[in-house]
């Protein structure tokens, strides 16, 4: 297979990472007969340096012609008194909103080799954690009618969503359930307002299409209680945008380990997705060998997953890591308590060699 991949590297860590997770692709591409060609592409801190704004037109063309976009991150504090339609995340929503990514994909798993690092009990977490959040990325209240009133004394937002807004992101929900343990939760505020309660309605008539899915509703107030109480309830979880946003950082802090969290943007599945690690640009860590690229290169693992349907070079990234890991080497992000013992068995790598070790247990 032949594909063109649009790569930002973006700021702060984002080219430490965008390197080993073009390294993985090459390594996956070798490995399994595809030819995969990069485009670099500007945008955030380091296109307002060069062009004066942080997603040129260039910049978005590129990704559009290509068959996935691969982000690392930006942002940083060097550009943080810019004007507030010059700030680099600008251009993470310009990206969204000109690449038509309406679904975002965002796994939470907590790495059993890693669970030290989770905040919860082991009670509770028990056998491990492995819920999906899809969230809708371009509507709702962030993206509704909003204003202030004359005297400046009020203000308001809205919290709007159509039809197939909605039906759009619930067959993402749906299908990526059917890919799993084919449970579905929709995560909404049914007793209070009337956007949620079309929400169900068009969950239930979509309902008997996926048969073979467990389709559930809960008020987001109860979610976020059931993500600290009992998480291994859930497998997908469908909601909207600003629901989405609170309970998928609230889902990822639970895993303990940011470095390690992977996303992927999708659309209509016309154009290309966006893939990204949650993180941010690190700025305290950038350029010094020190940045986990694990979330990367498992975002790596979503877009031959998800933009090239690629799922056993997918899984064989996954699989990888997983080995990496079992096999106890550890970035100093996700070494815990233990970093001094790792350190003096020789244990504790860099970026590169992070790299290097997943590129190895992929070529065993
Ligand atoms: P951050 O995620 O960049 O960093 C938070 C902490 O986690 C830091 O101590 C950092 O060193 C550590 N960390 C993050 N990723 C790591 C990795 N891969 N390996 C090892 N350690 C890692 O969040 P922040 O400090 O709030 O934000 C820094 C900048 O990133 C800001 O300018 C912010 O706006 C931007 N940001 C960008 C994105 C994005 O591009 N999608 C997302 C969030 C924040």
């Amino acid at each position: 297979m032949e594909k063109k991949i649009a790569l930002i590297p973006g700021d702060g860590i984002g080219p430490d990472i965008v390197r080993e997770g073009t390294r993985v692709l090459d390594a996956v591409a070798a490995k399994f007969n595809h030819k995969f060609s990069y485009e670099n592409v500007d945008a955030g801190g380091v296109a307002i340096d060069k062009y004066g704004e942080p997603l040129p037109e260039k910049s978005l063309k590129t990704c559009l012609a290509s068959d996935a976009v691969l982000l690392g991150a930006v942002g940083g504090p060097k550009w943080d008194n810019v004007p507030g339609n010059l700030r680099p995340e600008k251009a993470l929503l310009g990206l969204r909103g000109g690449m038509k990514v309406f679904a975002n994909l965002r796994p939470a798993v907590m790495f059993k080799q890693l669970s030290a690092a989770c905040p919860l009990k082991d009670e509770i977490v028990g056998a491990g954690l492995d819920i999906l959040i899809v969230r809708e990325l371009t509507g709702g209240i962030y993206f509704g009618e909003r204003g202030r009133n004359a005297e400046n004394t009020e203000a308001w937002d809205t919290e709007r969503y159509t039809k197939p807004e909605i039906q759009r992101i619930l067959k993402i929900g749906f299908e990526s359930a059917m890919k799993r343990k084919n449970k579905l939760c929709v995560v909404d505020k049914a007793n209070i307002l009337e956007s949620s309660r079309l929400w169900r309605e068009v969950a239930q008539e979509m309902a008997p299409a996926y048969p073979s899915v467990d389709l559930s509703f809960m008020y987001v107030d109860n979610a976020a209680m059931q993500l600290v109480r009992n998480p291994g309830q859930f497998d997908v979880i469908a909601t909207s945008n600003m629901f989405g946003d609170i309970l998928s950082d609230e889902a990822s802090q639970i895993t303990g380990s940011i470095g390690m969290l992977a996303s992927a943007s999708l659309g209509d599945g016309t154009g290309p997705g966006l893939y990204e690690p949650i993180h941010g640009s690190a700025p305290d860590i950038a350029g010094k060998d020190l940045a986990n690229p694990l979330a990367t290169i498992l975002s790596c693992a979503m877009l031959l997953r998800y933009d090239f349907g690629l799922e056993e070079e997918a899984r064989c990234i996954e699989k990888a890591v997983d080995k990496v890991l079992d096999e106890g080497w550890r970035t100093r992000d996700i070494a815990g308590s233990d970093f001094e013992k790792l350190e003096a068995a020789g244990k504790i790598v860099g970026t590169k060699k992070m790299g290097d070790l997943v590129i190895k247990a992929i070529n065993d």
